[in-house]
């Protein structure tokens, strides 16, 4: 057995069987660069989902870390720490809120924010306790906690894990129709719209021009806070700084996660104002790693990399070529590429027998990894750091793969 062999073996009879991922054991990561057990390299293509838009072990991220592990790494939030305040004003400050909670995951960081909804709903807009609504959309991915799941029409995320959490009604995605049915129906009793600005985890579809802001502003009619969830579309991986930013809409609540620390330690945070964000007291949320010394340090050294080295602009830039390049090609097996900065997607149709998963294998062997989201569907999203040069010689390798395949 060659050692790839022993490792997924090792996991497959000890781990859970929760994933099935591509057949590559990975050991070392640097840029936009991993390198199997093996000792061969890939592009990576992924990016842990967009978490490592900085690019793999970033020394400035890494340094932040390290020179904080040798100090101090967490007292929980029954005493304060010293980079606490530093980091929330540094956030604030960022993204132009008045205030942060800090979390650890995404899926946390939207609890935050569904719990920061309903009390508001119940307190700033008398909403009875009971009769509070949330509306999300169809082909929504915002986390994996019970709450969450309960707000997927995926049966893969939901089926089987008992009674769903009431409290949440769905509507068609990217239709500002269904938003004003609903909100003229029910807004009443709707405290928030909770809404992915690209829906990354579906397969990267990008909402038509002015979605984001039609949906703003029939909330502000309604009286109903937007919530953005930007986990995955956050922090420069759409070209901006957010994906709301293309549309000039400012969230309510804005949740973030992922490439918030680069990728190298879970950060997650939820952002808005006084008004929402106080009516929460003492005792009533939290989290015992929730902002402790290792996250502040990482986050602001991720977020200082983001503007230092312009990865929003590049991202811009680079998926424009990225979008131009993939059109070139006439394969086939192209049905459909579309995304918007560098996160990107290109539709595969099957083709004698081979699907998106082949394809993918077919990278690998050939050094880039990534790979399909829902059956036909190949999301596209490399570190930002990413050269153009390196990027067009990634597309070529990716081409070469889907017309071989
Ligand atoms: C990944 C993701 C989450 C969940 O983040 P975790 O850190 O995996 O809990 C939530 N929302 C969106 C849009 C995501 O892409």
């Amino acid at each position: 057995m060659t050692k790839t062999e022993q490792l997924i073996a090792m996991e497959e009879h000890y781990g859970a069987h929760n994933y099935h991922p591509l057949p590559v054991v990975l050991s070392k990561g640097e840029g936009p660069f991993l390198w199997d057990v093996e000792g061969k390299r890939y592009y990576d293509f992924l990016s842990a989902y967009s978490a490592v838009n900085q690019g793999h072990c970033h020394p400035k991220i890494v340094n932040a870390l390290c020179e904080q592990a040798k100090t101090l790494t967490l007292v929980s939030r029954a005493f304060y720490n010293e980079t606490l305040g530093g980091y929330e004003k540094y956030m604030t400050e960022y993204f132009g809120y008045s205030r942060m909670l800090p979390m650890n995951t995404g899926a946390e960081a939207v609890e935050t924010a569904l719990k920061l909804a309903r009390r508001w709903g119940v307190v700033n807009k008398n909403i009875p306790n009971d009769d509070v609504l949330i509306v999300c959309c169809e082909g929504n991915f915002h986390g994996r906690t019970l709450a969450i799941v309960s707000m997927s029409n995926d049966p893969d995320s939901y089926a089987n894990y008992g009674p769903l959490t009431p409290g949440f009604t769905r509507i068609p995605y990217n239709d500002v129709k269904a938003l004003e049915d609903i909100l003229s129906k029910e807004g009443k009793r709707i405290a928030a719209f909770l809404v992915e600005p690209i829906q990354g985890e579906a397969g990267v579809f990008v909402p038509d021009e002015g979605y984001l802001q039609a949906c703003y502003e029939l909330c502000k009619k309604h009286n109903v806070l937007f919530v953005a969830d930007e986990v995955q579309t956050g922090i420069a991986r759409t070209g901006k700084l957010l994906a709301c930013d293309h549309e000039g809409v400012r969230p309510d609540v804005l949740v973030l996660g992922k490439a918030l620390s680069g990728g190298v330690i879970p950060v997650s945070a939820v952002l808005c104002d006084d008004e929402i964000m106080l009516n929460i007291k003492p005792g009533e949320h939290g989290s015992t790693f929730g902002g402790f010394p290792l996250a502040g340090k990482v986050a602001m050294a991720a977020l200082d990399v983001v503007k230092d080295e312009k990865l929003a602009e590049r991202a811009e830039t680079l998926g424009q070529i990225f979008r131009d390049e993939m059109a070139k090609c006439k394969s086939e097996r192209i049905e459909l590429v579309r995304g918007r900065g560098l996160l990107n997607a290109v539709v595969i149709k099957p083709m004698a027998g081979k699907e998106a998963w082949d394809v993918c294998m077919k990278m690998r062997d050939l050094g880039v990894l990534a790979k399909p989201t829902h059956g036909h569907i190949i999301r596209f999203a490399p570190p930002l750091v990413i050269t153009e040069e390196q990027l067009r010689e990634a597309i070529a390798l990716i081409i070469e793969a889907i017309e071989t395949v």
